[in-house]
């Protein structure tokens, strides 16, 4: 009755155990949440306000498929500043991150193609590719999370379409340096792919410089850059978010678009004009609170012996702790012996055995709680 593709991927590791979380506090018990990856600020209270006034204005019809206009124009704008590249609204279409991989993805494969993947990796790449008939290519990572580039060069053969980047990277944190950046849009070009940059995280970098595939991709390389307002804006429940690259790519994904979702909804995308183009001043504050408790989160995990890379951006630890092979056995006792939520870094590939993730986007005085009791389990 199912098909095989549907057959062939697991539940989403990260959504499952935040409904789970949700279900469990639904009955009353306390948890400490250290799993999802989602602000806990609110979300501005002029975007809120913008929304609001769509609403009132009528923005309840259907809307253009690619995005409202002065929204393309805002995040062709927030693209330029963030990446020095300049683009045109027509090279932007809107549509929640997610499903703008899963658009850029159903573009370009065909059963059988394959895609480069680093490993560990946000859980949903690699289903998403399995969701199209073709197949990640999961290829581990260094110590310090780098993208291993020699290795992907290696595995690139005939069937290879696309290669995936995410800096800065969820689970591990890492920011890919501009040197290892430039080197993956090197052998993307050299090898004929199409290189699909996840750059969620990159206004939440606490240490060296943000690097987007942009920057640095020859120029007649297809570079298709992911991006949204949930992490920056605390804005995740909006489902606002867009893809950017060559307006001939851009087409063929509003076919997608037209065909599944039509667009995203439509007051939300007023809010989110007022995210881009308004107050900055919030993503730096929550920039800095993130950087505040990364300091904590890494000075406590190194004195428990845990190992992780070094996190210098959005708001994950990939950590593997002394005694701990299974990962997912080890999220299983927290969250039964101490009510501490975490994901399992099975969930993020091969590359994420006997690690767990935890996300620091919680307040300070949570995730000292949290911290104490994975202490207290370990000892
Ligand atoms: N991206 C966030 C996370 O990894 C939200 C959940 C999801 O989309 O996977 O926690």
């Amino acid at each position: 009755m199912f098909s095989e593709r549907i057959a062939s991927v697991p539940v989403s590791g990260t959504v499952s155990i935040s409904d789970a979380v949700r279900q469990r506090r639904a009955r009353g018990d306390e948890v400490i949440d250290l799993s999802v990856g989602e602000p806990d600020a609110a979300t501005p209270d002029a975007v809120v306000a913008a929304c609001e006034k769509a609403l009132r204005d009528g923005a309840t019809t259907y809307g253009p498929s690619q995005g409202i206009r002065p929204l393309r124009e805002a995040i062709a704008g927030d693209h330029e500043r963030l990446r020095g590249q300049p683009i045109d609204p027509d090279q932007v279409l809107v549509t929640p991150a997610k499903h703008a991989l899963l658009e850029a993805f159903l573009v370009l494969l065909d059963d059988g193609d394959e895609v480069l993947i680093p490993s560990p990796a946000w859980v949903s790449y690699a289903p998403q590719v399995r969701l199209c008939g073709a197949q990640p290519v999961q290829v581990p990572v260094g110590d310090e999370g780098q993208v291993p580039v020699d290795e992907m060069r290696e595995r690139a053969n005939e069937d290879t379409q696309a290669v995936l980047v995410n800096s800065p990277s969820n689970p591990t944190g890492a920011v890919q340096t501009r040197e290892t950046m430039a080197a993956v849009a090197e052998m993307a070009a050299e090898e004929d792919l199409t290189l699909v940059s996840d750059e969620v995280y990159g206004k939440l970098v606490y240490e060296g410089t943000f690097t987007s595939a942009a920057e640095v991709a020859p120029e007649d390389l297809e570079v298709v850059t992911v991006d949204g307002v949930s992490k920056a804006y605390a804005m995740t429940g909006w489902r606002i978010g867009w893809l950017t690259a060559s307006p001939s790519f851009v087409q063929e994904a509003l076919k997608v678009q037209q065909h599944s979702v039509t667009h995203p909804t439509l007051f939300a995308q007023h809010g989110a004009v007022e995210a881009l183009q308004g107050d900055q001043g919030f993503v730096d504050r929550l920039r800095e609170g993130f950087a505040d408790r990364r300091d904590l989160v890494v000075d406590r995990l190194e004195a428990m012996g845990a190992q992780f890379p070094h996190p210098g951006g959005a708001f994950y630890v990939f950590a593997r702790f002394p005694g701990v092979e299974d990962g997912g056995a080890f999220a299983h006792d927290l969250l039964d012996e101490a009510g501490v939520a975490v994901v399992p870094g099975e969930a993020f590939g091969p590359g994420g055995e006997g690690h767990v993730r935890l996300s620091y986007a919680v307040d300070r005085d949570t995730l000292e709680r949290g911290l104490d009791r994975i202490e207290e389990v370990l000892t």
